[in-house]
């Protein structure tokens, strides 16, 4: 019989994970499978921890990893992923934006397709601003032009993942993962649930601007090369206008008809013309060469504090 694992990543959740996991639970106990909970802490700093060692030694079906510090949503997926041994896992969020309610319309879809990864699509972005919305669909549509693997539009990391996704996921080295990314790369077949995304319960976000700009900007490096190709256009580009520029100039001067004095205007222009490609270029190259950097120092992607319940 097929086992469940239901990955829960946890970052300062104090206010949502009683109810997070009272819903769960209910959801579990209704479920013809068996069924468990792997919840990370990422180096929470407000009660997380003592709230989730309560429920796990409370519940055996509860399995906590306590990160050393704050080292990410994504890593802290990876972790549940890695730490995984049943057949089936689902991802989830702590704070009920993805509703535990669907898992049964999930496993069935699972069952019915056969499929390797239900990923669910939100049909509504019930909870997220204007500017969230906006900049959402800006960068999955911008993420899909770019990028060889083409990815589903408006989907989070909230999936259903079988065994042979786990099994290959578990191969990757690199540092930094964009998982859904990783997910949709790996292939098999994956199937589309449609959902309403939800209001969180409580609490606030833990994805500021910031964060949300580094996991976009994984996702551009680590999926596309195109940047780079950029820049090698960008630089061709640059030099064909300066020839013709040149060119320009040149007979201007014998023919006459350019404007014998030339002046400053010219040479200010081409300079910061030049400078600007030029640190652009070096830009991009500069960003490439820190993921390699990254990537050589080939670091552990978490550190792990303390396992319950894990045997
Ligand atoms: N999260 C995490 N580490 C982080 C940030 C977020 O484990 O550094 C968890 C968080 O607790 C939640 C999930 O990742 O379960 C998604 O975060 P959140 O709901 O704040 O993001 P949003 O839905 O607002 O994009
Ligand atoms: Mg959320």
């Amino acid at each position: 019989m097929k086992h469940l694992s239901i990955i829960v990543p946890c970052y300062n959740e104090q206010e949502v994970i009683r109810e997070s996991y009272r819903r769960t639970v209910l959801v579990m106990n209704a479920l013809d499978i068996p069924s468990q909970i792997i919840y990370i802490n990422d180096g929470s700093h407000d009660n997380t921890r003592q709230i989730l060692n309560e429920i796990a030694d409370n519940d055996s079906r509860v399995k906590v990893l306590h990160f050393s510090r704050n080292f990410g949503h994504q890593p802290a997926v990876a972790a549940g992923i890695n730490k995984c041994n049943t057949d089936l896992a689902v991802i989830m969020d702590a704070d009920l934006q993805d509703p535990p309610e669907l898992i049964p319309q999930i496993l069935e879809l699972q069952e019915r397709e056969n499929a390797n990864v239900v990923y669910c699509v939100r049909r509504s972005r019930e909870g997220d601003n204007f500017f969230k919305r906006i900049t959402a669909k800006i960068f999955y549509r911008m993420m899909n032009s770019m990028s060889e693997v083409k990815f589903p539009l408006d989907t989070g990391d909230f999936r259903l993942i079988d065994r042979k996704i786990m099994n290959q996921f578990n191969q990757f080295h690199e540092r930094s993962k964009y998982i859904r990314g990783l997910i949709s790369w790996i292939g098999f077949k994956q199937v589309p649930f449609y959902y309403r995304h939800e209001n969180r319960v409580a609490g606030k976000t833990k994805y500021p601007l910031n964060k949300l700009f580094q996991l976009a900007a994984i996702a551009f490096i680590y999926f596309s090369n195109k940047p780079l190709r950029l820049a090698i256009n960008l630089g061709f580009t640059a030099v064909i206008v300066g020839i013709v520029l040149a060119a320009w100039f040149t007979l201007g001067k014998i023919y006459g008809f350019s404007n014998a004095e030339p002046g400053w205007t010219a040479i200010i222009t081409v300079i910061t013309f030049f400078g600007g490609v030029q640190l652009l270029t070096l830009g991009i190259l500069g960003h490439y060469i820190g993921v390699l950097f990254d990537e050589t120092k080939a670091r552990p992607e978490y550190i792990i504090d303390e396992e319950r319940n894990f045997q």
